[in-house]
């Protein structure tokens, strides 16, 4: 079944007391829900290990609550009241031979504390370091405080014993852990035995594994996540101090969990790195220490995989986002199943649910967090309901999804699409500078449809509601995806914007439909996701001169949520394009746009030969519209039911789309739920005083 290529990557390995069954690693990852929805996060990891992971961990686990990191939602050990929570999840990860592991982390310098109200502590003080600047420093630990420390992560190991762990990793990277903080000489600038030589500034670290050990080291693994270089020049924790820090700690930990410095860098997106981006950083490390190294690198291939572990560079393969993609990645392998892998696309959409404080959901894997909450399995579809057909207008995101998923279910299903490919706007996007991952959502999907003999494609069909009423499908599912507006109607224009006659404004759909301007061009961004920046890439690699105006403060404002927005706005820079924040559109003229100040209202002009609108999206529901005018009719035709979903229900990014696609699916000959809620969840249990 497995081809012998990927055997390497199922030889156990021993960390520590623990032994895992195979090389993969799913490294600690964020999921939106956390402790305020412990049995959507439990579950989540319970099909990871049905998926064949040899290792799970956790989200980062707050064990002290004199550092928390509201408001993101992750987990909490503060008192043994957490236990039984954390207990659930690990009995979900240890169901299939996983090896449960907690990621204990003491946020220090990056823990504003603004839910316990506690002053913050850090190896020095200093302003507290978040993405959102709170007002907030730290005070310096003392010298009893350091020890106070070292006790509070004994009582969180043995909590984590007691909720049935195999595994402690103690986060010291992304800029997130105190592990860091006290080897970083940027944050760590104390003149005593902590501070000043690597020496010292390791002592901590060095005494907490030391403690740890005695207190479960006999039955528990303890890992030390530390990132490969800081990133912030030569005041920071660099690649070659790592390299010492290793060489003179090489038995430390049980194993080296090596990430990024920044978790923008660590997980970067497929737009800005490649896989495996991180090999440079993490080679020869695995010769510095007897102890076995796991590094991340959004890995999906199965040869990329075995190539790291057969030149020794890593002896596990981590992975956070391609274990959410397909958290069946490793059995996959194993079953010689490689073609059937979701691979994840690197949008980080992902990271919007933590981001967010929402719940995280995945473009490829819409059943992601949502294994309890609706009882979703990311490879198994419920039963077939009592009709027996579909058909699918449109390929896009929605209806592709929609039809793998119905196929599976054993409808036999139609896709009528009005062009020559499948695939809606991702065949489109994925033409875009840096978008070409972005094609895994159809790729998968067009192979999952290929191998089903209940489906059937129709291109160049473009449908009309009299011809869907004589083709007397049972159910009728309406995914014809949406157009992007020319009259500037988006937020700072809820009607159409004032436009001269001669003004030349261009759509996205224009420009990716090869119709791209010249000259001076002004693109007007108030959708704020990746489309203003995306096409500035491609209008400045046309040898346009691009202006961007948005009303926002930061370009592509959005993606400050996928952890992108800070290395766009640098590509753009570099590129040339001129950048104008905090700036509306209010008129276009025949060769320069009048552009307000969002504050004062103040109005200058800039040249423009055309604009680039790039507002919002108008759902092409027109034939959705023209069944329901003849819904008097449907029963005479043998129509049961007609849906619209996707973009053309309401325009949102690529993961919506996959998502209602998969929810149309799921739901299809269900039980009407009328007025219920559609979803689980857990509410805070009332305290008994
Ligand atoms: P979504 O993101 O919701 O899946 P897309 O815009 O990606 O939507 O895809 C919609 C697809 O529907 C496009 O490929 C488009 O060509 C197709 N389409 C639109 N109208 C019709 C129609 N009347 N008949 C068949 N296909 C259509
Ligand atoms: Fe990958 Fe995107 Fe899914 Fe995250 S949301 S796992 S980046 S496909």
């Amino acid at each position: 079944m497995r081809d012998s290529r990927y055997d390497i990557l199922f030889q156990p390995m021993q960390i520590g007391p623990v032994t895992a069954k195979n090389r993969f690693y799913q490294v600690p990852h964020c999921n939106g829900g956390g402790y305020r929805d412990p049995s959507a996060a439990a579950e989540m990891r319970g099909i990871k290990a049905e998926g064949g992971w040899g290792v799970i961990f956790t989200e980062q686990c707050e064990m002290h609550h004199t550092s928390e990191i509201t408001p993101f939602i992750e987990l909490r050990l503060w008192e043994d009241k957490d236990i039984p929570q954390l207990r659930q999840m690990s009995e979900k990860m240890k169901t299939h031979g996983g090896l449960a592991g907690i990621q204990l982390a003491y946020s220090g310098i990056n823990g504003p504390n603004l839910y316990s109200k506690e002053v913050p502590l850090a190896p020095s003080p200093l302003p507290i370091r978040t993405f959102t600047n709170d007002p907030v420093q730290a005070r310096g630990l003392s010298k009893t405080e350091i020890r106070d420390l070292r006790r509070w992560f004994v009582n969180a190991a043995k909590r984590s014993k007691l909720a049935g762990f195999d595994l402690i990793c103690l986060y010291g990277a992304h800029g997130f852990g105190i592990f860091q903080h006290f080897l970083s000489r940027a944050t760590n600038q104390r003149s005593d035995e902590y501070g000043g030589s690597l020496e010292n500034r390791s002592r901590f670290v060095n005494e907490v594994i030391a403690d740890m050990r005695d207190a479960v080291g006999d039955s528990m693994g303890i890992t030390l996540r530390v990132s490969l270089d800081e990133t912030i020049g030569e005041l920071g924790f660099s690649n070659s101090e790592l390299r010492d820090f290793i060489e003179m700690n090489r038995d430390l930990p049980d194993l080296w969990d090596l990430a990024q410095g920044t978790w923008e860098d660590c997980s970067g997106p497929s737009r800005f790195k490649e896989e495996a981006a991180q090999e440079q950083l993490v080679r020869g490390i695995r010769d510095l220490t007897d102890k076995p190294v796991v590094g991340v690198g959004r890995f999906t291939s199965a040869d990329t995989m075995a190539r790291m572990i057969k030149s020794g560079t890593l002896d596990f393969i981590g992975c956070a986002r391609p274990s959410i993609a397909d958290p069946f990645l490793p059995r996959k392998i194993e079953e010689g199943r490689i073609e059937d892998i979701r691979e994840c696309i690197g949008c980080n959409i992902c990271i919007t649910g933590d981001m967010t404080m929402s719940i995280s959901r995945c473009t490829q894997n819409p059943t992601f967090m949502e294994e309890w909450r609706k009882g979703w399995h990311p490879e198994k579809m419920n039963a077939k309901g009592d009709s027996e057909n579909v058909l699918i207008v449109g390929s896009g995101p929605a209806g592709l999804e929609a039809a793998r998923a119905l196929a599976l279910r054993g409808y036999d299903v139609a896709i009528a699409e009005a062009g020559t490919a499948l695939g809606g706007r991702v065949a489109r996007e994925r033409k875009l500078p840096g978008l070409s991952a972005w094609g895994r959502v159809v790729e998968y999907r067009e192979y999952q449809l290929s191998q089903r003999a209940n489906v059937e494609t129709y291109f160049d069909s473009r449908l009309t509601a009299e011809d869907i009423m004589e083709f007397g499908f049972q159910n009728v599912a309406i995914a014809t995806g949406a157009t992007w507006r020319r009259d500037g109607v988006s937020r700072q224009h809820v009607v159409p914007m004032p436009m001269a006659d001669g003004a030349k404004v261009f759509t996205p759909d224009d420009l990716m439909d090869g119709r791209v301007p010249g000259g001076n061009v002004v693109i007007y961004d108030d959708d704020h996701y990746y489309m203003g920046g995306v096409l500035a890439e491609l209008l400045i690699q046309q040898g346009a001169k691009v202006t961007l105006i948005t009303p926002s403060a930061f370009v592509s404002d959005w993606t400050n949520n996928t952890l992108e927005q800070a290395t766009i706005h640098a590509r753009l820079d570099e590129m040339g394009v001129d950048i104008v924040l905090n700036r509306g559109v209010t008129r276009i003229e025949a060769d320069h746009v009048v552009s307000n100040c969002v504050y004062t209202g103040k109005t200058r002009n800039y040249a423009a030969d055309a604009v680039v609108m790039v507002a919002s999206r108008s759902g092409n529901d027109q034939l959705y519209q023209d069944l329901v005018a003849r819904q008097g009719d449907w029963a005479d035709a043998g129509i049961r039911s007609v849906k619209l979903f996707g973009d053309a229900e309401a325009p949102g990014p690529i993961a919506w789309a996959t998502y209602a696609g998969h929810r149309f699916a799921r739901e299809l000959d269900g039980a009407d739920i009328g007025d219920g809620l559609p979803f689980r969840r857990e509410i805070t249990e009332l305290a008994a005083e």
